[in-house]
């Protein structure tokens, strides 16, 4: 069940670069999943959190930081917009995965292959540096009994990546979920993403794109099942 990462680079290899292997070697985070990660909103009523104010006074400080004039008439309204934004790019932690899965759609009416969404096109945020990274999912599950609505894994996909990740992480959520709550022969996830952490920052490296992916039972103990799913999502778009 181990995340496979591998790395392409578009430009020349630039192995001797160090800060991208320390990239690539960043450990992840545990490999046994908590149930509660993917089965219920990530917000908890019993831990405290800051006002709206004391959010957009943070952003304040941190424009001060970089020696902005945070008083300067294009600044004034600069935290408001950015918690704002922040409110949207981390709606993931107030929506709960398994509510979207568990609305199914039972039959299967005699359907045995697998069911694959490929190009659920994402943004999500490094939770290293809290900068985007964006690319595309793709998700094949094999249904026992239930089905699942076509729309519901973007709307999975787009849960978990509203939130801070690792894309590593993200991989494994998504499987665990669809794992868990459909009950399925059978899930691949395969993630391919740009991260801006390292190509406008760092290395520095544009169109650099990172492949994870995570395969369950049959995918799993099954390679033929796994390269047909691969050359699927390869596959030529018509
Ligand atoms: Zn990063």
């Amino acid at each position: 069940m181990d995340a496979l990462i591998k790395t392409l680079r578009s430009n020349k290899p630039d192995s001797k670069t160090a800060d991208a292997k320390a990239e690539a070697k960043l450990p992840e985070r545990s490999a046994e999943l908590d149930p509660s990660e993917f089965m219920a909103a990530a917000v908890r009523a019993d831990r405290p959190r800051p006002s709206r104010a004391e959010a957009e006074a943070a952003v304040t400080t941190l424009l001060s930081y970089i020696g902005e004039e945070p008083t300067r008439e294009g600044l004034v309204d600069t935290p408001r917009r950015v918690v704002e934004a922040y409110d949207e790019l981390y709606q993931g932690y107030h929506q709960c995965p398994a509510e979207v899965l568990n609305r199914t759609f039972g039959e299967t009416a005699g359907y045995d292959d697998f069911v694959l969404i490929r190009d659920i096109e994402f943004t999500s945020q490094c939770e290293h540096h809290m900068m985007p990274f964006y690319g595309k999912a793709h998700i094949a599950y094999t249904p026992v009994e239930r089905v699942v609505g076509l729309s519901k894994l973007a709307r999975l996909t787009d849960i978990f990546a509203r939130r801070l990740q690792t894309q590593e992480h993200m991989t494994a959520q998504i499987a665990a979920a669809i794992d868990e709550i459909l009950k399925p022969r059978g899930v691949a996830v395969l993630i391919e993403a740009e991260h801006t952490c390292m190509s406008v920052r760092g290395v520095a490296k544009h169109g650099a794109i990172t492949f994870t992916s995570r395969f369950t039972g049959m995918f799993r103990d099954n390679p033929a099942e796994q390269s047909r799913f691969l050359s699927m999502v390869r596959a030529p778009q018509r």
